[in-house]
């Protein structure tokens, strides 16, 4: 098993690539922490971890509060006792072409994606730093390398997350704290259940290995990232795209 009582917080783990990734986690020996705003979701993936033999727990969890960010890792510590992986996985969209795009699709899609992801560092690194070890995962997405028409919002998110990435990577280093990225292409998931046929047969053509992606690619990624497999990686970005964007 490769993530042997490791503890790992995984936001947006109710639905989609977070749940596979919960899953996964538990089956490979790790305690997992189900962090979700979506307490039907959360609770649900909790349910099935505990079906297949792992063990975990729920937390509801708006990432884009720092209050909330923090009291989740407190009861993790007091749970667990310690705080080993950290994949900040929450994420939403909300599109808009620039011309109408409101303030509060801007700020609630950055807030989300992308201090989301900071209060959640911020709540687990002075532990992960006092222990010497960690591992944070940040998902990121081909939108962020790329961009992507309606999505200026969440482009600026993902894209300001691997700059995050980066620069935690060379903070964190020497203190035994890896940080890295995943930016996935199109992985079918509630929420990209709303895209038309025609789009993803194009987006299928478009795929070297003409496929779309599944949230086991990703949880796979997330896997490697968070296992000793990949304790020389750090700062980087793996894309999780079917060659999408080469
Ligand atoms: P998903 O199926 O929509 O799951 C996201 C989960 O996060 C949902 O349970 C959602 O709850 C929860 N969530 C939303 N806002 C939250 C908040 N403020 N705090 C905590 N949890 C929150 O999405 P997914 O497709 O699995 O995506 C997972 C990550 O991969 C996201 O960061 C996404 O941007 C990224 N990504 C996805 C794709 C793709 O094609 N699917 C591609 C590239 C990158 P609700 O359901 O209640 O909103």
């Amino acid at each position: 098993m490769k993530l042997e009582n490791k503890v790992a917080i995984i936001t947006g783990a109710g639905s989609g690539i977070g749940k596979e990734t919960a899953l996964l986690f538990a089956l490979e020996g790790a305690r997992v922490v189900v962090a979700d705003i979506n307490e039907k979701g959360g609770s649900e993936t909790v349910e099935e971890v505990r079906k297949n033999g792992g063990e975990g727990f729920f937390v509801k969890l708006d990432a884009s509060s720092r209050e909330q960010s923090k009291q989740m890792a407190g009861e993790v510590l007091e749970r667990y006792g310690k705080i080993d992986v950290l994949i900040n996985n929450a994420g939403i969209v909300q599109d808009a072409l620039i011309f109408k795009m409101t303030e509060e699709q801007w700020d609630r899609v950055i807030n989300v994606n992308l201090k989301g992801a900071f209060n959640c560092i911020q709540a687990v690194v002075e532990t992960m730093v006092s222990q010497g070890s960690g591992v944070i995962i940040n998902a990121s997405s081909v939108v962020g390398l790329f961009g992507n028409v309606g999505q200026a919002n969440y482009a600026a998110a993902k894209a300001g997350l691997i700059g995050m990435t980066k620069a935690l990577a060379k903070e964190l280093g020497k203190k035994g704290v890896r940080v890295n990225a995943v930016a996935p292409g199109f992985i079918t998931t509630p929420m990209t259940s709303n895209v038309p046929e025609k789009i993803l047969e194009m987006m299928k053509e478009k795929t070297p290995l003409r496929r779309l992606g599944e949230p086991r690619d990703v949880a796979h990624a997330y896997l490697y990232l968070a296992s000793d497999d990949a304790q020389f990686v750090t700062g980087t970005v793996l894309s999780v795209d079917g060659g999408l964007v080469l």
